[in-house]
C-alpha cells in the first residue's frame, strides 16, 4: 500500500503549496523512498491541451505524452522524477470518464452521482498514480482554495481516502496564509483558524499546517493557532519569504517536516536526507555575479508562465555558470523590420519558442533573420525550428512561397503534416549526426526528448538546405523525421523540433541550454572587447 500526502490550500491562492509539496517530495526521495506527485485541478477542461497559454500558462508534456498542468513541470524539476498521465487530474477528466462509463452501461442502471461515482473515479486515479510508477509515496496537491465550491468532490474523495487506505497511510497538510497588517503592526491568525474550521467541516482534520508569511512567525502565534486547530505546535510549520526558492526546502527540513510525516507513516527508521547538493545550489545562486540577457520572441509574452519551462531551463544553466538571466520579452505581433534591431540590440542570445498558428509569425521570422545575419546565438524550439526553416528557404534559398501547412492556403509546404502521427506527443528518439555541433553538445549519438507538434520539416528540402550550409544534424530514423537544423559558419544557430525545456532540472541543467548560454557569453565578450 502506497502512502498518500494530501496538500490543500487555504485563505488565498498562489501560496506556494506546490513548492511545499515538491519540497516534501525531494526530502522523502532523499530518504530512500520512491516518490511520485499528482495534481488535482478543479477546472472542467479535460486537460490543458486546448487552453490558451494566455489563460493558463504553458502546457507541460510528460514523457508518456500527456498534455498536463504546468505545475507538473515544477514537480518534475524539484523531485527529478518523470511523472505520467495519471499525475494530472482535472474535474473534466474525472467527469468525462464517469459519463463515458455511464453511456457504456457500466453502472448497471444505477443513478450516477457525485458520491460515490465521481469520488470513486478520483480514488481510482489516486491508486493509478501509485501503481503506474510503483511509488512508495504519492504527494497530491489539490488545486484551488478550501471553501471553493469547485474542489468539493476532490476534498470529499481525499476525506474518504483515509477511511479506505488507512490512517497510517494518509497525511493531510493544509497550507494557509498568515498576513501581516501593516497599519496594526500585527500578524493575523484568524484567516488560518477559519480555513481549518472550513476543512474540518468537510471532515478533514489536518495533520500539519504550513503557514505562509512574509516574515518568521513567533511562537505565541503558533501556540494560538494550535489552540484553535487542535494541532500540536510541533506540527505547525512555517514557510516565510526566502531569497532563493530552493531555500524553502532546506527551511522545511530544519523544521523536521519529513520526520513528522514519516513518524505518522510508521517509517521513522529511514536514513536522514542528504541535501548537500541543494545547499550548494543555493550558495551558488547567491554568489552569481554575471548576467546574460536573452530575448524571447513569442505571441504569449504577456503571461510569462506561458514559457515557464524555458525560463527555468535558462536559470538552471545559468546557476552552473554563476550567471543570472535577464529576459527581454518581445511580442512577436509588434515586431517590424523597422523596430527589430531596437528590440534585439541588447540581447546576448535569442530564443524562438514553440507556438501555434500564423498570427505573429512575421515578427519571429524577422528575429530569426536578425540572429542569423548578426551572428547572435539563436535557439528555435518546435515552432521556432519550423519558422527557422521557412526563414532560411525564403531569405537564403530565395524560395519566397514556402510555408507551413498549418497556415491557410499553403501551396509550397516546407513544413508539412506528419503522415505517421496526428499529434506527436511525448518522448521519441533522435539520432545525432557525427561531427555535428549538436552531437558534441549532447556527447551522445542518440537522445530521447519530448515532442508536441502536428507538423514537421519536409525532407524534400534536405539536400538544398545542406548544400547551402543549413545542416540536418538530428533525425528520427524510424519515422524519418527531421529533428535538428544547425547552420554552418555561425557561432550558434541551432533549432530543434522537440522541447528540451521539459527535461532540464536545477541540479542537472540541460546540455543544449548550457551550450546556448556559453555561446551567449562568448557573444557578449566579443561585444564588450
Ligand atoms: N504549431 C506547430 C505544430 O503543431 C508547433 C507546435 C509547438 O511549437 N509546440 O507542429
Amino acid at each position: 500500500m502506497a502512502k498518500y500526502i494530501f496538500v490543500t490550500g487555504g485563505v488565498v491562492s498562489s501560496l506556494g503549496k506546490g513548492i511545499v509539496a515538491s519540497s516534501i517530495g525531494v526530502l522523502l526521495k532523499a530518504r530512500g523512498l520512491k516518490v511520485t506527485m499528482q495534481k488535482f485541478d478543479p477546472y472542467i477542461n479535460v486537460d490543458p491541451g486546448l487552453m490558451s497559454p494566455l489563460q493558463h500558462g504553458e502546457v507541460f508534456v510528460t514523457k508518456d505524452g500527456a498534455e498536463t498542468d504546468l505545475d507538473l513541470g515544477h514537480y518534475e524539476r524539484f523531485i527529478d522524477e518523470n511523472l505520467t498521465r495519471y499525475s494530472s487530474v482535472s474535474s473534466g477528466r474525472v467527469y468525462k470518464a464517469v459519463i463515458d462509463n455511464e453511456r457504456k452501461g457500466k453502472y448497471a442502471g444505477k443513478t450516477v452521482q457525485v458520491i460515490p461515482h465521481i469520488t470513486d473515479e478520483i480514488k481510482r486515479l489516486l491508486k493509478r498514480a501509485a501503481t503506474n510508477t510503483k511509488a512508495d509515496v504519492v504527494i497530491v496537491e489539490i488545486g484551488g482554495t478550501v471553501g471553493d465550491m469547485e474542489s468539493l468532490p476532490f476534498l470529499e474523495a481525499i476525506r474518504q481516502a483515509r477511511r479506505d487506505f488507512g490512517h497510517e497511510n494518509t497525511f493531510y497538510i493544509h497550507a494557509t496564509l498568515v498576513p501581516y497588517l501593516k497599519a496594526a503592526g500585527e500578524l493575523k491568525t484568524k484567516p488560518t483558524q477559519h480555513s481549518v474550521k472550513e476543512l474540518k467541516s468537510l471532515g478533514i482534520q489536518p495533520d500539519m499546517l504550513v503557514l505562509r508569511s512574509e516574515e518568521p512567525i513567533e511562537q505565541e502565534h503558533i501556540d494560538k493557532i494550535s489552540l484553535f486547530t487542535d494541532l500540536p505546535p510541533e506540527s505547525i510549520l512555517q514557510s516565510y519569504d526566502m531569497k532563493v526558492v530552493y531555500e524553502i526546502l532546506l527551511n522545511l527540513q530544519q523544521q523536521h517536516i519529513d520526520d513528522i510525516i514519516l513518524k505518522h507513516f510508521e517509517l521513522d527508521n529511514l536514513k536522514k536526507a542528504n541535501v548537500k547538493q541543494w545547499q550548494q545550489l543555493v550558495e551558488q545562486i547567491k554568489k552569481s555575479d554575471k548576467k546574460l540577457t536573452i530575448a524571447i520572441i513569442g505571441k504569449y509574452v504577456s503571461l510569462h508562465d506561458a514559457y515557464i519551462s524555458i525560463i527555468e531551463s535558462l536559470r538552471h544553466a545559468g546557476f552552473k555558470m554563476s550567471t543570472l538571466i535577464d529576459l527581454i520579452w518581445v511580442d512577436s505581433e509588434k515586431v517590424t523590420d523597422l523596430n527589430i534591431s531596437k528590440h534585439l540590440e541588447g540581447a546576448d542570445g535569442i530564443i524562438i519558442p514553440g507556438g501555434f498558428g500564423h498570427r505573429g509569425t512575421e515578427g519571429k521570422l524577422l528575429a530569426l533573420e536578425y540572429g542569423r545575419k548578426n551572428l547572435i546565438p539563436t535557439l528555435g524550439i518546435c515552432f521556432g525550428m519550423q519558422l527557422a526553416a521557412i526563414e532560411f528557404a525564403q531569405n537564403v534559398l530565395g524560395i519566397s512561397d514556402v510555408c507551413s501547412e498549418e497556415f491557410e492556403n499553403c501551396h509550397n509546404p516546407i513544413i508539412q503534416k506528419n503522415s505517421n502521427h496526428k499529434f506527436k506527443l511525448g518522448e521519441y528518439t533522435t539520432n545525432l549526426k557525427e561531427g555535428s555541433k549538436i552531437r558534441e553538445i549532447y556527447n551522445q549519438s542518440q537522445i530521447r526528448e519530448r515532442h508536441r507538434h502536428r507538423f514537421e520539416f519536409n525532407p524534400e528540402f534536405s539536400d538544398l538546405f545542406e548544400q547551402n550550409g543549413m545542416m540536418i544534424t538530428g533525425y528520427n530514423r524510424q519515422i524519418k523525421a527531421v529533428d535538428v537544423l544547425e547552420l554552418e559558419n555561425h557561432p550558434w544557430y541551432i533549432h530543434v523540433q522537440y522541447h528540451p525545456e521539459y527535461i532540464s532540472r536545477p541540479l542537472k541543467p540541460h546540455p543544449l541550454f548550457l551550450s546556448f548560454l556559453e555561446a551567449c557569453k562568448n557573444n557578449k565578450n566579443l561585444k564588450t572587447d
